[in-house]
């Protein structure tokens, strides 16, 4: 076992001295039996959700009603859920009703693809049921049982199924693969909220290019907010070279580019998705960098503008324009900035308003934009004195214009 799944065996144990089934389930055992890094650890339990409460003294109610109790264990956390099943769908989508039942079996029945229905004792034996050894070994994402009938029940799995493809580089099974194609649209059904989880994962995995291509062969792209129109350019996207993005807004960026969306409609585009603001400003401030850098090397003020991060992101993309990147000059200008920020000017508002006994208004962010620009582009010295002349100077021109 490996060192994450024995630092949790004494949580099994105390579930099993209990008298109850406990095995590691879901993506964790995957990743261990590909030999891949392992984020959290998740334990399946014959044990209901308030016997799982009355045996350890920590635990936090993250999503009772689906079965899951977050156990404390010394520095580690882990989700305990209660074998389920989940017998009636409505509309296509998660039910919200699950039965707790006593049985692995129904539980790893309800799971999604036979490479994440396994189970792991805690003595190291696996249970696969659904062959997803002989899966995992063929690199094959196959659904659990009737792929139709898992796709009716929750037709998110079919964007689950294209984000394995992305992370892991695996196909879908021939029927799997058809039934995604017949039941696309049942996609229409699901919330955006969790579309955009797994498309964003999807961006990110090794294998992008290749869960693009099917993103757009199974026609699931149609169900992608604001994407149905661009088959061509998501086509295109999964031509460009096999490079990981390291943030979903540098997967955006040049998704975008791809598909002609220009600065204005980043913002309604991602609204759309229910991006948050903070993953806006980042996507329009590397779509804006990535157009200046292509056109030349960023300069201070591009570089003061978009900060050291964007900067360097900005940068990353270089290759997929078979640019080198300049990180080193980057980084090499953004330290040698008179001043990172425009609250590092030697003088502020305030000062400006006791030199010229103005009202205040417009002018005063007009001068010290003014004055910002000329410091960090090295023709005026961030000092008090020579601001304040240089301010003069800037309402004297005003005033005779
Ligand atoms: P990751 O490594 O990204 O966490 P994961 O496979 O663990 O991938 P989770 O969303 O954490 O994915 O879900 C844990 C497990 O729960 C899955 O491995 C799968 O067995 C099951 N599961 C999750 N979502 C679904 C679903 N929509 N339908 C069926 N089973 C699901
Ligand atoms: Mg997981």
């Amino acid at each position: 076992l490996p060192e994450e799944f024995k630092l949790a065996l004494p949580v099994m144990g105390q579930i099993e001295q209990a008298g109850f089934e406990a095995y590691f389930v879901g993506g964790s055992v995957r990743d261990i039996l590909l030999g891949h890094k392992i984020h959290d650890v998740d334990i399946a339990t014959s044990a209901f959700p308030a016997e799982i409460k009355a045996i350890f003294p920590r635990t936090i109610d993250i999503g009772i009603e689906h079965g899951t109790v977050l156990v404390l264990h010394q520095d580690e956390q882990y989700e305990v859920t209660t074998f389920r099943t989940e017998s009636t769908y409505q509309d296509f989508r998660r039910p919200d009703h699950v039965e707790f039942v006593r049985s692995l079996t129904e539980d790893l029945k309800r799971r999604d693809f036979t490479i994440n229905a396994f189970a792991l004792k805690d003595d190291g034996e696996v249970i696969d049921l659904f062959d997803g050894l002989i899966d995992l070994k063929e690199h094959v994402l196959r659904a659990v049982g009737n792929p139709h009938e898992r796709f009716h029940e929750d037709a998110l799995r079919m964007m689950r199924g294209l984000r394995f493809v992305s992370q892991l580089g695996f196909s879908f099974e021939i029927e799997t693969f058809d039934a995604i194609s017949e039941n696309h649209t049942l996609l229409e059904k699901i919330s955006v909220e969790r579309i955009y989880v797994e498309f964003s994962k999807l961006l990110l995995g090794k294998f992008r290019n290749q869960a693009i291509r099917f993103l757009v062969e199974t026609e699931c792209y149609l169900y992608c907010p604001g994407l149905r129109y661009y088959g061509e350019a998501l086509l295109r996207f999964a031509d460009l070279k096999p490079i990981m993005f390291t943030t979903v807004a540098q997967a955006w960026t040049v998704l975008f580019e791809q598909m002609g969306i220009g600065q204005k409609l980043i913002r309604p585009f991602l609204k759309e998705w229910k991006a948050s603001n903070d993953l806006i400003q980042e996507v329009q401030a590397l779509s804006w960098g990535l157009r200046v850098r292509q056109e030349h090397l960023l300069r201070p003020w591009e570089i003061y503008q978009l900060g050291l991060e964007n900067s360097l992101a900005v940068e990353a993309l270089m290759p997929f324009y078979n640019l080198a990147p300049a990180r080193d000059e980057v980084a090499k200008i953004y330290a040698a900035l008179p001043i990172k920020h425009l609250r590092e000017l030697e003088i502020n508002g305030n000062d400006l308003l006791q030199k010229f006994t103005l009202k205040p208004g417009k002018w005063l962010k007009d001068i010290l934009s003014q004055l910002e620009y000329q410091v960090v582009t090295g023709s005026l010295k961030n000092d008090a004195k020579a601001l304040l002349d240089a301010a003069q100077e800037i309402l004297r021109a005003g005033e005779q214009n």
